[in-house]
């Protein structure tokens, strides 16, 4: 058996792989297991045409956290999106964001998927005290007085002091800890592709709330290029799948108001099934969830992974303090105040979000009108925009030290 781990992250996507930078820099004893393949260490080929399918909506708190990792800069050196304004409507009520009103100099950034894992990845390099195990997963866990005993699925043991489980909304680490999860559909797929339109973007985001779900348009690097993300019945998100591409042009460009003019091109559409999960709780004696794993939203915040790195963040302040302290990283006691500072946030999140796919799912007419009039008097009314807009880029609320 080797030596006891300080912690043992399972999942390496983006807030696995973020919690286990953050770790290394602290100097815990880490080590990460993830079911994938190690992936070759290669710069992203931009001379390649096209996006990665797979896009965020990357917030000030979140971009705060990968500077403290020293991965930002490897991002931006690549390509990120910032975005100067936000449109969101339905039909004649609107609300308009615009980073001048709150004195910055954007509102985020929209970031591609491999752009962020090449810069986490490249940055694991700098440290090869890391205990990696990829193509790898856990078939138990024992718990003794003082540590974890994990199981792997090669047959080694390993021993830990906290094992984190960042292994997604289908966490095989929450399932193993007999951790009781609350999961519902949103009765919608999320469909995504990169789509060029008529008229530039001018680095706004927009969303449309239809009563069949979101349509959003995020702007990427080139002026007339967006990513899509249409929520819709999984039925009708079949059908857009099959139609053929100027039926899916037309389809889309009359969804959004032809707010972007004609749409003239669009990448391969891919299909998410959206659910709602929060686990119950979040932590065992020397367990802890955070991301997916302890909560899936629907993306019409775009919030998932924003959320997901203020877990790893807020985690990471509470072992450290333990630490510190002289007090065990892996006790119940301890990963409670990780809970507690976590689920109200959370919670907040999640109810925010049953509300406007209620409120916007609903096409009876005195509603419609309601929240249409609800959009202009909100508009209108700069102190709650502003709180809005601080919301959105993550600064509200009790944030961790790499946050902050
Ligand atoms: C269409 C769509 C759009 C979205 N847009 C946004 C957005 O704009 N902004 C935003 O913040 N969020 C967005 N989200 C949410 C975001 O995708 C998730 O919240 C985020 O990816 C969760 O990250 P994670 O690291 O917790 O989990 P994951 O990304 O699911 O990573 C889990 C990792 O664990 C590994 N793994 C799985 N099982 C095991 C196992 N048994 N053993 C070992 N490893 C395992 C996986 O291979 C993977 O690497 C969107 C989601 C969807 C569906």
């Amino acid at each position: 058996m080797n030596q006891t781990l300080d912690v043992l992250v399972v999942g390496g996507g983006l807030v696995g792989a973020s919690l286990t930078l953050a770790l290394l820099q602290q100097g815990f004893h880490t080590g990460l297991i993830e079911a994938k393949k190690a992936q070759p260490i290669e710069p992203v080929d931009f001379s390649r045409p096209g996006f990665d399918h797979r896009v965020f909506a990357i917030s000030r708190a979140s971009e705060r956290i990968f500077r403290a990792l020293g991965v930002w800069e490897a991002m931006c050196a690549q390509r990120v999106s910032p975005y100067q304004a936000m449109q969101v409507w339905e039909s004649f009520g609107e609300i308009g964001f615009d980073h001048q009103d709150i004195g910055q100099e954007n509102l985020g950034h929209i970031i591609e998927l491999q752009v962020m894992q090449y810069a986490l990845q490249q940055r694991q390099q700098d440290f090869p005290q890391l205990h990696g195990y990829f193509e790898t997963k856990v078939s138990h866990l024992q718990q003794h007085e003082d540590y974890l005993a994990v199981h792997l699925n090669t047959g080694e043991v390993l021993t830990t002091r906290l094992l984190v489980g960042a292994d997604g909304g289908d966490s095989q680490i929450r399932k193993l800890a007999g951790i009781s999860c609350d999961i519902q559909p949103y009765g919608h797929h999320a469909l995504v592709a990169s789509i060029e339109t008529a008229l530039p973007h001018q680095a706004t985001a927009r969303q449309r709330f239809l009563p069949s779900g979101p349509l959003a348009f995020l702007p990427l690097t080139q002026p007339h290029t967006s990513s899509i993300v249409w929520s819709l019945p999984p039925e009708q998100a079949a059908a857009m799948q099959a139609l053929d591409k100027p039926a899916f042009h037309q389809a889309l460009e009359q969804a959004f108001n032809s707010r972007l003019g004609s749409v003239l091109e669009s990448s391969e559409l891919f299909a998410f099934p959206l659910r709602r999960r929060h686990a119950k709780p979040y932590v065992k004696p020397r367990i802890a969830l955070v991301g997916d794993a302890v909560r899936s939203i629907h993306p019409l915040a775009g919030q998932g992974v924003n959320m997901g790195l203020l877990d790893a963040a807020s985690l990471l302040d509470v072992i450290v303090q333990a630490q510190t302290k002289h007090r065990d990283i892996g006790a119940l006691e301890t990963l409670q105040h990780y809970q507690r500072w976590r689920k109200g946030e959370n919670l907040k999140i999640l109810l925010a979000m049953d509300g406007f796919k209620n409120l916007f799912g609903n096409s009876w007419l005195p509603l419609r009108w309601a929240r249409n009039i609800g959009m202009r008097l909100t508009d209108a009314t700069y102190p709650l925009k502003n709180k809005l807009m601080q919301q959105a880029m993550g600064l509200e609320g009790d944030l961790p030290r790499l946050a902050r």
